[in-house]
């Protein structure tokens, strides 16, 4: 019986080492959520890096905890120190994430970075080879892994390789300016079945492959080397009735008559998430629509990411000053304009945050989904205040939210109408857009998600067949 092999950069498992003892921690992620619905398509095995540098534990000790992961279906891929640096850090953190963004002038290209992601790469691919089979199918997640379908096919020359991007794929213009393009891509095009998130990756990706490695595609099928592959969008979802059961939790707090209204904004602490383009428009706002004052507050909860990168230390100070000087600015004896939060919160928090905010205001530069923002229409179901969404064209989320308040993330005049707009919206109109997103996301859940990219890796493999 073919099994599912899944491959991150991280397990579902982070190993804790305190004191001599292991500690196991779950973190359940949206992948790992699409994952555990799939309950059809055999036993499920997952391979990534447990979170933990190999330095830290003896060989004895990596046994150990490899022999406890695997009862949880997980086998490790330990990371050294050194590669966490180049690899994980370095060549995916700040060649590959800031480029894919558009943040061309932040990425940078080191030797050692790359011939790390390399290694790493094949570390991966060492694992995996010793515990699957050309019977199994393998899936490949993300921007750390884009070597591994070629490697993995090299090995494997029948397997049956899925790979899906979570990050946005750019545009060939964008693409053409990495040193190692031609490899990255002919290491993703090992795959049968390639996914991203929207129709405009694909776009991208389709031309990138056109332009740098010289293949011509016809209906999203490529042709290499008698292996027909197939590329497409798999939007990927969230777990709808989690968040749609928020609000019978807090159905008794009298949260209607609360003053000031919410403005909730909830991201890491990343450049792409336009953190400071949206302190800018709230301030604007603030100093447009005086009659606000003391009737609105800005709950800006901004995730630690990162932290050891320099753009993201020099990211926060921005805007910790921002929001100091905003605060300064307006607050009085009995209102302050902006909550800042600098911590990751958990489930139970979050949620309450979605419950009471009136405005969602996400303003991302690039983003290749932000379910964040699904989550909060999805945390409107049957509230009986209905808030309103304000979303960044720029996030992949944006075409499946259309009836959201859709704006330019760099236009600061359009946001601050837009929160003006929000905040007047009447009832039956924010009710009524929500409804239609509602619909939406409730259909095309992250375990559809994982179902379809699934479903169509074994339709591929059947066609590949006929084809011989
Ligand atoms: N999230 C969380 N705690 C927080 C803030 C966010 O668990 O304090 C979760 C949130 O529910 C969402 C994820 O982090 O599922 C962020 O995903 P998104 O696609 O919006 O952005 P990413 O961080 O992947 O760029």
């Amino acid at each position: 019986m073919s099994r599912l092999v899944i491959i991150s950069n991280r397990l579902p498992v982070n190993v804790t080492k305190q004191d001599g003892k292991f500690g196991y921690r779950d973190s359940v992620g949206g992948v790992a959520t699409g994952i555990s619905s799939l309950t059809d398509h055999g036993e499920k095995i997952w391979f990534g890096w447990p979170g933990i540098p190999a330095e830290a534990l003896t060989e004895r000790e990596k046994k150990e905890a490899s022999e406890t992961l695997s009862q949880k279906g997980c086998y490790p891929v330990f990371l050294s120190t050194s590669q966490i640096d180049n690899f994980y850090s370095g060549f995916c953190n700040r060649t590959i994430w800031p480029l894919f963004h558009y943040f061309s002038e932040l990425s940078i290209y080191d030797e050692s970075f790359w011939q790390a992601y390399k290694s790493s790469n094949q570390l991966f691919c060492d694992e995996l080879i010793k515990h699957v089979s050309e019977d199994d199918f393998i899936w490949v997640h993300d921007y750390q892994l884009m070597l591994l379908p070629e490697m993995i096919r090299e090995k494997l020359p029948e397997a049956q390789i899925g790979f899906f991007l979570h990050i946005p794929f750019p545009s060939f213009e964008i693409m053409r300016e990495l040193p190692r393009r031609s490899e990255l891509l002919n290491g993703i095009l090992g795959a049968d079945l390639i996914g991203f998130h929207e129709y405009d990756y694909v776009r991208h990706f389709l031309s990138s492959v056109y332009r740098i490695c010289g293949c011509e595609h016809n209906l999203s099928k490529l042709q290499i080397d008698n292996r027909q592959i197939r590329v497409d969008a798999f939007p990927m979802g969230i777990d709808y009735e989690k968040y749609a059961s928020i609000p019978a939790k807090f159905k008794n707090k009298p949260v209607e008559e609360e003053k000031p209204r919410i403005i909730l904004s909830v991201d890491r602490l990343d450049y792409t998430k336009g953190i400071p383009n949206r302190l800018e428009a709230y301030e604007s706002f603030l100093s447009k629509y005086p009659e606000y004052h003391g009737k609105v507050r800005l709950v800006m909860i901004a995730v630690p990411t990162r932290t050891e990168v320099e753009e993201y230390a020099s990211l926060r100070e921005t805007i910790e000053k921002d929001v100091g000087r905003i605060n300064g600015k307006y607050s009085t004896v009995d209102w302050t304009p902006i909550s800042y939060m600098f911590r990751s919160l958990p489930f139970e928090e979050l949620s309450e945050f979605y419950y009471r905010g009136d405005v969602g205001l996400i303003t991302p530069l690039r983003d290749g989904m932000n379910l964040v923002a699904k989550e909060f229409i999805a945390a409107q179901k049957n509230k009986e205040h209905q808030a309103v969404l304000i979303l960044s064209e720029m996030a992949g989320a944006a075409s499946e939210l259309s009836e959201s308040i859709v704006i330019n993330p760099h236009h600061k005049d359009q946001i601050v109408e837009a929160i003006k707009t929000a905040l007047d919206m009447p009832q039956e109109e924010r009710a009524k857009r929500n409804k239609m997103m509602q619909g939406r996301i409730s259909r095309y859940t992250v375990g559809r998600w994982a179902t379809e990219f699934i479903v169509s890796l074994k339709e591929i493999k059947k066609e590949q067949g006929r084809l011989r």
